[in-house]
């Protein structure tokens, strides 16, 4: 793929050259776990024009997948990266790029309003294999630069924007902090979409993804990647996953390609669907406070609109009348489907402390009772707007 193309040419063409043998323009999905060798070691495949141009032939789909292969040559197009890898989720890319980074004794910085799960990996997996971790407010570097002058750490993990308080931490300046002190920067950019900020560009060592969200777009597949600057790193991950075998199969991943396609205008839509979203709750009655990084009062608005192309899809707010009122918003919706995850093109609302996030209760991590979250889709801005109002005033 020619590197001067745009991103939305890149999600399109990256990785998905017509099949050289039959010219079917969509890559083929190769339901298929081994291939047949041209005398032992003679691998097939290089040919293939869908293949990702690291993989040297098909052995085995553990190993490697011509459909996996196309998701990740067009992944680390859309990132800007080295190289990319597919994993069966999110969780599966975090642990698997921390299994390959850190050993016994390494001590890790993490967000302290960091996704649930990622969170529950740090706490109760890896410290169990000798990992230690800390919370941070990623959002103020000066606490980030106290932190690792206080311990080293093998590598700091950023999020931006947080789930589900939407804080925006400046990456050129963390990653500059990082360099200085030895240690890898990883951005969660799930929540913005490689279409709307590209963390390898500001001096990010690594972005890990949940592809289950944005890039796949239409909540009907559960997927993660990671996208690396070093290639030397992504040879690590490559043997990492391998050995652990945390893979996609091969119709998640063309699933995630297909989402990935039409990113570019679907993430236009959230953004545009969000803000009027947001206006809307900022002026009502019944709504305390809202979080959204497009509105100028929000503290990370300047360093998000210095360091993504929009402000995305999520907005979350404060219900004036408490946690009780809260669940009651949430079940009147009738667009806004009840439920967990984000980013696909149907509207979702949910209570992040009963629901996404009930798992840091308690902790340093908790958020407020009558937090609401949603995740606008790409609906009619007018429908949702109109939706959300009688939800909030019966
Ligand atoms: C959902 C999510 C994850 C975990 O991804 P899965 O695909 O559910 O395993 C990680 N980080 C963020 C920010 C998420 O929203």
């Amino acid at each position: 793929m020619d590197s001067r193309d745009a991103f939305e040419t890149l999600a399109i063409h990256a990785g998905q050259d017509p099949d050289p043998v039959t010219g079917a323009v969509v890559p083929p999905i190769y339901q298929v776990s081994t291939y047949k060798q041209d005398g032992v070691g003679g691998l097939r495949g290089k040919e293939l024009g869908a293949a990702a141009r690291w993989i040297e032939g098909y052995e085995y789909s553990r190993t490697d997948n011509p459909t996996r292969g196309a998701l990740e040559e067009c992944l680390v197009a859309l990132e800007g990266g080295a190289r990319s890898l597919a994993f069966a989720s999110g969780m599966a890319a975090s642990d698997c790029l921390l299994r390959a980074v850190c050993a016994p004794g390494d001590h890790v910085l993490i967000p302290d309003d960091a996704y649930g799960g990622t969170f529950r990996l740090f706490d109760k997996v890896l410290t169990g294999w000798g990992v230690s971790y800390r919370p941070v407010p990623m959002s103020d570097p000066a606490a980030v630069r106290a932190a690792l002058a206080e311990r080293p750490a093998r590598l700091v993990w950023v999020e931006t924007p947080t789930n589900p308080l939407l804080g925006i931490a400046d990456i050129a300046v963390l990653a500059k902090l990082c360099r200085g002190a030895g240690a890898l920067l990883v951005v969660d950019n799930t929540f913005a979409s490689p279409y709307l900020q590209q963390p390898l560009a500001l001096g990010a060592d690594a972005v890990v993804h949940s592809t289950t969200k944005y890039i796949g777009g239409h909540s009907d597949v559960v997927g993660g990647a990671v996208v690396v600057a070093d290639p030397g790193l992504g040879e690590r991950l490559y043997f990492t996953r391998n050995a652990v075998g945390s893979v996609p199969g091969p119709f998640d991943s063309w699933l995630t390609l297909r989402g990935a396609k039409t990113l570019a205008v679907r993430m236009d839509r959230h953004c545009h669907n969000a803000q009027r979203v947001a206006d809307m709750l900022t002026g009502h009655p019944r709504v305390s406070q809202v979080f959204y990084p497009g509105l100028a009062a929000h503290p990370g608005h300047e360093v998000a609109a210095k360091q993504m192309r929009g402000f995305g899809g999520m907005v979350s707010f404060r219900v004036r009348g408490g946690a009780g009122e809260a669940v009651e918003i949430c079940g009147r919706t009738r667009l806004f489907a009840l439920g967990e995850s984000l980013g696909g093109v149907e509207s979702l609302i949910e209570l992040p402390a009963r629901m996404t996030h009930a798992s840091v209760t308690g902790s340093a991590l908790e958020v407020p009772a009558d937090l609401v979250r949603l995740s606008v889709g790409i609906e009619s801005a007018d429908d949702l707007i109109e939706d959300l109002r009688a939800a909030l005033q019966p």
